[in-house]
């Protein structure tokens, strides 16, 4: 028997007022995601027996969870994109899904904590190149109305990382952007640059500085500390400041997209 076809999903879901029921702290730091369920299980059902548990992390395109329950077995399907999360968070998550699926109120500490990692400017950055990329089948290739992205990536490749880059796959991006004007993709091994850059009327220098920000992505790769995910490492950083026509190209980046692109979010 499934219980709550695909519910609950998360984000999303309301906030209630019902009344808080206060549980033990937590051990987790030791814990691997099953026991982590095992020990919320017993904290939302004291006296039912346990049921076989599963956690599987899976490459869904957005931030859902879902669990799932027959007579025996309790399974957990968790985005991946929380698969390095900390245990704390899964914790949270675990109490969201166990008290959706036996109807008991979630206690809103772990709700608090659950949505603040969410909320997380990383995070976010994270969900939404995955609703951006996952599912794409097709990335559009480097030939779009106006530039050619191939040629750009060759010239810049020549220019600054001494011909020393393997060329990921590049293409435009299917909307344009003007929050996100390009993505390194790590997991399809693919740039993809917004359309809003192949306008007739954009100067090449945009594009040609935006290449030069996501390689320097596939050349200085995300730097992990504990939860923390630095994108922009200092020496990213450094390099990018020795871009020669920087304060041109950006100007021209301002020009197109206002206050809506920020260096942090690409
Ligand atoms: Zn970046």
């Amino acid at each position: 028997m499934q219980v709550e076809r695909g519910q609950p999903r998360l984000p999303g879901f309301e906030d209630d007022d019902t009344p808080q029921v206060t549980y033990p702290p937590a051990a987790t730091l030791f814990e691997t995601p099953v026991e982590i369920c095992r020990r919320v299980f017993r904290a939302v059902r004291p006296r039912t027996p346990f049921p076989e548990f599963s956690v599987e992390f899976c490459r869904f395109a957005n931030a859902n969870s879902f669990i799932r329950s027959d007579a025996s077995r309790l399974e957990f399907r968790i985005t991946d994109a929380l698969e390095g999360a900390p245990a704390p968070i899964l914790e949270a998550l675990a109490f969201i899904l166990i008290c959706k699926l036996y109807r008991k109120p979630v206690p809103a500490s772990q709700r608090h904590r659950y949505n603040l990692y969410l909320n997380r400017q990383d995070m976010r950055r994270h969900l939404h190149l995955l609703r951006q990329t996952r599912g794409r089948k097709h990335i559009s290739g480097p030939q779009g109305e106006r530039y050619n992205l191939e040629e750009i990536f060759a010239e810049n490749n020549d220019k600054f990382f001494n011909g020393l880059l393997a060329q990921p796959a590049l293409g435009w991006s299917r909307q344009v952007s003007k929050s996100i004007l390009g993505h390194f993709d790590p997991s399809h091994n693919a740039i993809i640059i917004s359309r809003l850059l192949d306008k007739p009327n954009t100067p090449r220098l945009a594009v040609e500085y935006v290449m030069y920000h996501e390689m320097l992505h596939l050349r200085y790769p995300v730097e992990t500390k504990g939860a923390r995910r630095r994108f922009h490492p200092k020496e990213f950083r450094d390099a990018e400041k020795l871009y020669p026509q920087l304060k041109e190209a950006k100007a021209i980046l301002d020009k197109l997209c206002g206050a809506a692109q920020r260096p942090e979010t690409w």
